[in-house]
């Protein structure tokens, strides 16, 4: 992705004194991962009530069978050119300047942070790519904003975006059936029914998509996926799952970043490394622990995170497939170090979970 998104910035003279990026480098992406700390002012996102077209759909899904997941209404986003125009310029005042440092953080009624909230009229054709990265580009010389943010934020759209479709494009036709783990396990009911989970991360965030058919990326990633991953859901049915209940899901968004980069169904032709973890990375970049009724520091007993012994039951299933992805030898060096009574516990855990939650 990192050469893709250097081939674009050239191509399209983005961010570039000649032949050498702004500011000396490429990709600020380090200076972008601040957990979330204190009390943080974020800005408020620009909503549109549905105009009477709309509110046509809206009573036509409310009365057919479609309407049994997730809230009809409120049904605030926009739906129009000039719309998706207004939520562009939004965007660029007033979230852009303080896009980058907060990307990855996770808080509690926070559903939108910083983040663009473009992707449905990106999707849709409401928007142009070039147009959105342009006026960032734009942003950042008249306004002299913080090249992190404007950095990071277009290599979201003309880097992610783009090789996410290029590859959709380049994998063979059986890629939506790829599950280079065998994972077999069905979606727990919680996914469709929020209140069904304890899990305060799953909760929060599978509320918040219930509501508006929205997470942002690492909520997505990192809770929704990551829960998935470790668990040993079908890919299939995840990615089904994800379809089903988000504004912006396409076949080709929507393969290549769940049985890619969530599920690592493809063995590793969109990802360097499964995007698995614990409950470590969890408490680290939320504040979702806090208000749990697991324990994020434990891995067995009552008090268990699932996404502990989810994740150490993951890497011990896939020791032998994982052994050969260079990037997991470091952990596997700590799942060789741990206990054989404590793998055989979180062995039973695993499998208990499944049988008590699916
Ligand atoms: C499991 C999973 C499922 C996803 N499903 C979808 C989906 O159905 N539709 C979808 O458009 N995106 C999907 N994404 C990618 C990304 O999470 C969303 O594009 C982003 O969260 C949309 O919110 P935003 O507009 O506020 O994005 P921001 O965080 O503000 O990013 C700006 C823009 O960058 C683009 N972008 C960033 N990352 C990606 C990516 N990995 N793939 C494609 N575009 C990207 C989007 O157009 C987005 O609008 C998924 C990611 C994961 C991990
Ligand atoms: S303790 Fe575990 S389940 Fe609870 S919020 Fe943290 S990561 Fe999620």
């Amino acid at each position: 992705m990192e050469y893709f998104y250097r081939e674009g910035r050239q191509r399209y003279g983005v961010l570039m004194e000649g032949k050498h990026p702004v500011g000396g480098q490429w990709n600020f992406d380090k200076d972008n991962r601040k957990p979330p700390k204190g009390k943080l002012n974020t800005p408020q996102p620009i909503w549109f009530e549905p105009d009477a077209l709309t509110q046509q759909v809206i009573e036509q899904v409310k009365s057919s069978h479609y309407s049994s997941y997730g809230a009809v209404e409120p049904f605030r986003w926009g739906v129009t050119r000039t719309q998706a125009l207004q939520v562009l310029d939004h965007f660029i005042q007033t979230c852009l300047p303080t896009f980058g440092p907060y990307q990855d953080a996770m808080v509690t009624g926070e559903t939108t942070m910083w983040h663009a909230m473009l992707s449905p009229y990106l999707n849709l054709g409401l928007l142009h790519p070039l147009e959105v990265v342009q006026a960032a580009e734009q942003a950042y010389f008249d306004r002299q904003l913080d090249l992190s943010s404007v950095e990071g934020f277009i290599r979201q759209v003309l880097g992610w975006r783009e090789y996410m479709h290029g590859l959709y494009t380049y994998v063979a036709d059986d890629y939506p059936t790829r599950n280079w783990f065998q994972h077999t396990q069905p979606l727990p009911n919680f996914f469709w029914d929020a209140n069904q989970t304890e899990m305060n991360c799953l909760h929060q965030t599978l509320k918040q998509v219930e509501s508006m058919a929205y997470a942002h990326h690492i909520q997505r990633l990192m809770i929704l996926s990551n829960f998935a991953l470790i668990s040993g859901i079908s890919p299939q049915e995840i990615e089904h799952w994800f379809h089903a209940a988000f504004i912006d899901a396409y076949d080709w968004v929507m393969q290549t970043n769940v049985i890619g980069m969530g599920q690592f169904a493809d063995g590793g032709i969109l990802a360097s490394k499964p995007y698995a973890a614990s409950a470590n990375y969890v408490n680290k970049m939320s504040d979702y622990c806090k208000a749990c009724r697991y324990s994020p520091t434990a891995r067995t007993g009552e008090k268990a995170c699932p996404f502990n012994f989810f994740y150490w039951d993951f890497l011990d299933r896939h020791r032998q497939k994982l052994s050969n992805q260079g990037r997991m030898s470091f952990i596997l060096k700590n799942l060789d170090k741990m206990p054989d009574t404590e793998l055989a516990e979180i062995r039973q855990q695993a499998r208990e979970w499944h049988s008590q939650n699916c």
